[in-house]
């Protein structure tokens, strides 16, 4: 059965947004039909989430290791970003705080700005730069576990597509392989690479364990998800054996247990995918114990509940 469609996942909207150094109203960040970003899809983004805190406040989690990203993106994109990594780290705090939000998902987004229209945006183009916040529930909405469909389209090739930036116009593959999952009935898009191997959703990265082993994709067709590197080092802590390798459908499809992780998606399980039910006996089709214990365990982690990873990961509002 499939989980119900999911409303528009945008619920309040952060009313400031930070714009070029200001915080201004929402209503007044407007920007030109001559953005160069808007015509040719260079630019680049995060998302980051800040949860409120077990003791009050609100913080955000891993926020450094995003804006450093997104400085990575930049550097890939060949774009002179106006603002260090620390610098955005403040600007992301400020943005919270005008809005007076504890708990909320983030947006930076940077992008070749109003400037001459061809393909080259010349060898110095202006970039503006925009952080956004609004407040957003559970992605996936599948709480139960998420419903995968292997996508008609692949992850492009390394050397076409980025995949160490998270750039905007590389999404557009993303956003035809999720339309065609949800199109088919499913939650979410398994992308494979150009040799037929697995490398991740639209929007996470993708895990499975096999007799108590944890497998996830490698760093090569994969962007270098944030919640993927938390998770490592969760397994690392516990002893619990992981390996970065390449696999194929049908490995996962025997899979004992399927998760995804992404910032926005958090740890989702995955019960069922290309209409093969994940799991086998008492499991089968239920969220695993691997998966549920990393669940609970990061809602605690990110919310302060697990000092051990809090002390470097958490940025007070
Ligand atoms: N892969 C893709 C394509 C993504 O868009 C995301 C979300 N940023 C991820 C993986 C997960 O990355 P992170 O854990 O840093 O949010």
């Amino acid at each position: 059965m499939a989980n119900a469609p999911v409303a528009h996942p945008t619920s309040r909207r952060g009313e400031k947004v930070w714009f070029n150094g200001k915080i201004l109203p929402e209503s007044e960040a407007r920007i030109s039909l001559f953005t160069h970003g808007l015509h040719y899809g260079v630019g680049a983004f995060e998302g980051i989430r800040a949860y409120k805190q077990k003791n009050g406040g609100g913080a955000v989690f891993r926020l450094v290791e995003h804006m450093d990203r997104l400085v990575e993106s930049a550097k890939i994109l060949d774009l002179k970003l106006p603002y260090s990594s620390e610098q955005l780290v403040q600007a992301a705090l400020e943005a919270c705080r005008a809005n007076h939000f504890e708990e909320c998902y983030i947006r930076p987004i940077i992008y070749t700005a109003d400037g001459p229209l061809g393909v080259n945006p010349g060898a110095n183009p202006p970039i503006d730069v925009a952080i956004l916040c609004w407040e957003w529930g559970s992605y996936l909405g599948a709480s139960n576990g998420a419903r995968l469909k292997v996508s008609s389209f692949i992850r492009p090739h390394v050397n076409s597509s980025m995949t160490k930036g998270k750039i905007t116009g590389q999404y557009v593959t993303g956003v035809l392989a999720k339309r065609e999952a949800l199109g088919a009935g499913y939650d979410e898009a398994l992308l494979l690479d150009t040799e037929g191997f697995l490398t991740e959703g639209s929007g996470e990265n993708l895990f499975m364990v096999k007799n108590g082993i944890v497998k996830t994709t490698p760093l090569t067709s994969i962007l270098n998800g944030i919640t993927r590197d938390t998770i490592i080092r969760y397994f690392e802590n516990k002893k619990i054996p992981l390996k970065e390798t390449r696999f194929t459908r049908d490995e996962l499809w025997c899979a004992d247990e399927v998760f995804l992780s992404g910032t926005a998606a958090e740890i989702t399980p995955v019960r069922e995918i290309d209409g093969r039910t994940i799991g086998n006996g008492a499991n089968a089709g239920k969220p695993g114990p691997i998966a549920s214990m990393l669940q609970r365990d990061y809602q605690a982690m990110v919310r302060g509940e697990l000092p051990e990873y809090g002390k470097n990961w958490l940025t007070s509002i």
